[in-house]
């Protein structure tokens, strides 16, 4: 008897690990402009389960923008199945998916996208006020552990244009973990960032994913793919390879490095 209810738990782990966040079916993207239609996604089947951190590569004009946005619910698909968190989203009408966008989804974009007058801890609440689905009594208590957790929490009162590059992502990035989201989608994150201070991102990206936030990482360079767990590189809409990282980068490890060849440098 023993051995057979310890093969039914182990099912039932098999089936907690696997648990699917992201799941696309032949998805079709088409842009029109004028009489010309370009097909940026041309059958995208991808799954993408909870706990991953997946970087999507691919050289400029891929489709990288194209999918997130998908994936995203911020466009829809000219074809094919999207179903995020047991939803299908592809059916869903505009209202349904800006709903399920606030609730499922933290976007990560290059440019930040901060608003310039407001404090970070207002940039951070900021999409709790836009969730219309649930009522939170205490928006500023929660935006402050958030800046906590990125290592902000003594800047919670400046304004983007009183914190570098590397901060203004990080409270984009305590932004996108307000709503406790499915998944964090990142657009070329560390696009407008120096090296360093990229990899002072990713250290936070692994961070939050050692801690069971699934992260997916969009980006064209290499060296910032291997931060994630899996890859998979996309060319001309389609997927080239998917594979598993064998030597994953640590990005606390390469900041170490950092500070011994400043030392050396002294
Ligand atoms: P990436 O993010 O990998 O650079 P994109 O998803 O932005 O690639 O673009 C994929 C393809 O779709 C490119 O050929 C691009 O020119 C085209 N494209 C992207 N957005 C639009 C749009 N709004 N209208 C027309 N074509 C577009
Ligand atoms: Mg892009």
């Amino acid at each position: 008897m023993s051995h057979v209810n310890s093969g039914v738990d182990f099912k039932i782990t098999g089936i907690e690990i696997l648990e699917t966040i992201i799941q696309t079916k032949n998805l079709i993207k088409d842009y029109h402009t004028g009489d010309i239609t370009v097909r940026a996604l041309k059958g995208i089947n991808l799954e993408i389960h909870k706990g991953e951190f997946v970087a999507i590569m691919g050289a400029s004009g891929s489709g990288k923008s194209t999918l997130m946005n998908i994936l995203g619910c911020l466009d829809v698909p000219s074809g094919g199945d999207y179903i995020l968190d047991k939803v299908q989203v592809n059916k869903l009408s505009k209202k349904e998916l800006a709903d399920i966008r606030n609730q499922k989804i933290g976007f990560v974009f290059q440019g930040y996208n901060l608003l310039s007058r407001t404090s970070a801890l207002e940039n951070v609440e900021m999409p709790l006020l836009y969730n219309r689905s649930v009522h939170y009594p205490d928006p500023a208590k929660l935006a402050i552990s958030a800046l906590t957790k990125v290592g902000l929490g003594d800047r919670v009162h400046h304004h983007p244009n009183q914190l570098s590059g590397g901060q203004q992502q990080r409270v984009a990035i305590a932004r996108s973990l307000i709503n406790n989201p499915a998944v964090i989608l990142a657009d070329e994150p560390t696009g407008n960032l120096d090296t360093k201070t990229s990899i002072e991102v990713l250290s936070i990206f692994q961070e939050l994913n050692d801690q069971g936030i699934t992260v997916l990482l969009i980006t064209h360079e290499h060296d910032i793919a291997y931060y994630a767990k899996r890859i998979i590189e996309v060319r001309d809409g389609l997927i080239l390879k998917d594979y598993q990282v064998e030597k994953r980068k640590n990005a606390v490890e390469d900041l170490s490095n950092f500070k011994v060849e400043e030392i050396e440098i002294i």
